[in-house]
């Protein structure tokens, strides 16, 4: 198996005192947003979307509340480079429906979408439609498998989705297991940084605080079960250190 990680976009956050609920933290962080790309023998999995790649038409990028959100370079130049063509990829699964993780995510109708199901019933059933519903529109159409909980997705104990709600209501992360590398426990937004991870620092606009907290417990104890490697989505300072497609890990 392996997973290459793609760059999908640059965000700065302008007041982090809002992704740390109850401390004083203050000031501006960089913050990296990739995406993941497993390749197992029984199919491609896409984890995630990123930021919309119509983005790099705008170099100065846009503002959208507390964050700068950038694109300097497509998911899909990055796709084909590895001769991935959007109908190759079997399986596309998001974290979550924020739209720094939803940008192309209408490239991937062909796919089977896995998802929380309260994580599905939230982007496509409930009556007010998020604001970037057209960014997934399409995936409606989509054969959908419905998580409610964990769950190994060759039951071989390579591609694990782990649930991990709080941020939104049916967030979840993604445990993988490689020959060379080992565990890795790619996180999406339970945190969005090292130091907001160790101070459990749940960001304001969470839906459930208490299932937020219960969620960085969760992932604590699976990176001690496994001696997993934690990739905080967002952290800067991990992504720094990441090889990036084509180069990959297996
Ligand atoms: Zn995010």
């Amino acid at each position: 198996m392996k997973l290459y990680v793609l760059y999908a976009g640059d965000i700065i956050c302008r007041d982090i005192s809002q992704l740390n609920d109850g401390f004083p933290d203050k000031g501006e962080i960089e913050l990296a947003n990739p995406v993941f790309l497993v390749q197992h023998p029984k199919g491609w999995l896409l984890w995630d979307a990123g930021l919309s790649d119509e983005l790099v038409h705008r170099p100065e990028g846009v503002e959208a509340w507390i964050f700068h959100l950038k694109m300097k370079r497509t998911v899909l130049e990055q796709l084909h480079e590895l001769g991935v063509a959007p109908d190759d990829i079997d399986y596309f699964a998001f974290s979550h429906v924020h739209n720094d993780h939803t940008g192309n995510a209408r490239y991937f109708k062909s796919a089977r979408l896995i998802m929380q199901e309260k994580e599905y019933d939230l982007a496509f059933h409930q009556e007010k439609k998020p604001h970037n519903f057209g960014d997934y529109e399409v995936l409606k159409q989509s054969e959908a498998i419905k998580l409610n909980g964990d769950f190994d997705l060759f039951g071989d104990g390579a591609i694990r989705f782990i649930s991990t709600p709080g941020h939104t209501p049916g967030h979840q992360s993604l445990l993988l297991k490689l020959k060379e590398t080992g565990y890795v426990l790619i996180s999406g937004d339970i945190s969005y940084y090292a130091d907001n991870y160790q101070k459990k620092g749940v960001p304001v606009f969470n839906t459930n605080k208490e299932d937020s907290l219960a969620s960085i417990e969760k992932v604590g104890k699976l990176v001690e079960l496994y001696q997993a490697q934690l990739w905080i989505q967002h952290d800067k300072a991990r992504f720094d250190t990441l090889k990036l497609s084509p180069e990959y890990y297996q």
